[in-house]
């Protein structure tokens, strides 16, 4: 086993860090409060070609594996974006690349593979009113109509609508009751967010501003045949597949947040006196909650690189990418919230940025999967208990 990083990953690294550096926390606070796709960022990150890294050469991309995808994601977020960084990175390189990387036809690949290296935004619709942790009871329909499809059903929380072109949508292609089994009958498209007979409206919510969350809705919304990725039912295998990857990124993003708020509280404490001339953080009530947020993390990266080395050996690395996404939610809550506590009032103050931090970090422990349903599923995959639900 080997820990240290290539030549050619220490240049991403670096490359990753100077983008960064040039979008730091005041720019990321700015675009919070306008409530402003980063843009500018993510052109940055587009003409750095860092977010074409797992496109293969063929399509414009660098060919490279989610290791390095993880470090650069934990690169920018520790540069000033928080975990809003891992967002980005699932929609467009994940939903709209991965998913068409490994599933989409040759056509799709030629299409959609340039633009995701240069940017093209693809929101990801899954979640339903009546279907978040129980994905496989959505009711979001694609009733056959010549040779395409026509869309009826509702979804929620879907990020990103007001920045993306296109959206990967997943419906059911035969009701549930109508399926075999559960898993059958779910299929993906990729269609235009706009288009006649979908509308959506952003959710107002707690953090992660950058990048809105809405209700969408779909009114006999027409779906060309050419539109579906991968195999028609069979769509639920697919489906994880592509949402274990987005699992590493949302990590990559919370360690860098992790890093972040820690150097921004120790920063802060070591130059804070308030009783003598002894500075704050010298007082062991306030280094030890800073160095155990410290610890997790570090756990938390490793876990996280286990996970993508699994991925990119073409290896099953379901339970890892969960579990490293468990630790370092916790992990990037517990290192923003004890930063702010150690900047006493000042780190309830927007221009100590942890407060943005903490309220980023802290969806993660939520989404994109409940750390309650991590654990039922380590329970069962990896403990072979019975499932309780
Ligand atoms: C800001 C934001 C952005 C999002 N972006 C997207 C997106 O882009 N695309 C998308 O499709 N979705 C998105 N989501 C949705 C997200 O994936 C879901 O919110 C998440 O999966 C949880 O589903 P739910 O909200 O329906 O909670 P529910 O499924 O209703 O669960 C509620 C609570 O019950 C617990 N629970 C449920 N079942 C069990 C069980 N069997 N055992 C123990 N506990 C259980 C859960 O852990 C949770 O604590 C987003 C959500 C948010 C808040």
């Amino acid at each position: 086993m080997k820990f240290d990083l290539s030549e050619q990953q220490r240049i991403i690294v670096d490359t990753a860090r100077r983008v960064g550096e040039d979008f730091g926390p005041d720019y990321w606070r700015k675009q919070d409060a306008d409530k402003a796709f980063p843009r500018e960022f993510w052109k940055a990150v587009c003409d750095a070609g860092l977010a074409g890294t797992l496109v293969p050469e063929e399509y414009g991309g660098s060919e490279l594996g989610m290791f390095e995808k993880a470090l650069i994601v934990e690169t920018l977020a520790a540069a000033g974006g928080g975990a809003t960084v891992g967002q980005l990175f699932m929609v467009g390189p994940i939903f709209g690349g991965l998913a068409i990387q490994r599933f989409g036809s040759t056509e799709m690949k030629k299409e959609y593979l340039p633009k995701i290296a240069n940017g093209l935004i693809v929101a990801m619709a899954l979640t339903e009113p009546d279907a978040g942790s129980n994905s496989l009871e959505i009711q979001t329909f694609a009733e056959r109509d010549g040779n395409g499809w026509k869309l009826n059903g509702r979804k929620m929380w879907t990020t990103a609508m007001e920045a993306a072109d296109k959206v990967l949508v997943i419906a059911r292609t035969t009701k549930i009751q109508d399926a075999p089994k559960k898993t059958f009958g779910l299929s993906l498209f990729m269609i235009d967010v706009k288009r006649m007979g979908l509308e959506f409206s952003p959710i107002e919510k707690l953090g992660t501003n950058t990048l809105s969350s809405s209700n969408v809705f779909f009114d006999d919304v027409q779906i060309d045949g050419s539109e579906l990725v991968g195999e028609l039912d069979n769509g639920w295998r697919q489906l994880l597949d592509i949402l274990n990857t987005e699992r590493i990124a949302a990590t990559a993003s919370l360690v860098g947040t992790g890093e972040l708020a820690t150097r921004l509280g120790v920063a802060y404490a070591n130059d804070r006196k308030v009783f003598g001339g002894k500075p704050i953080s010298s007082y062991q009530g306030l280094q030890f909650p800073l160095a155990q947020a410290y610890v997790e993390i570090e756990s938390a990266r490793l876990m996280n690189y286990k996970a993508a080395w699994l991925f990119d050996n073409g290896r099953d690395h379901g339970a890892e990418a969960n579990i490293a996404k468990l630790i370092s939610a916790r992990a990037a809550e517990l290192a923003t919230d004890r930063a702010m506590q150690m900047m006493g009032g000042m780190g309830y103050a927007k221009d100590s940025h942890v407060e943005r931090l903490w309220r980023d970090a802290r969806l993660f422990r939520i989404a994109p999967i409940s750390e309650e349903m991590i654990y039922n599923f380590v329970a069962m995959q990896n403990l072979g208990m019975p499932r309780s639900y």
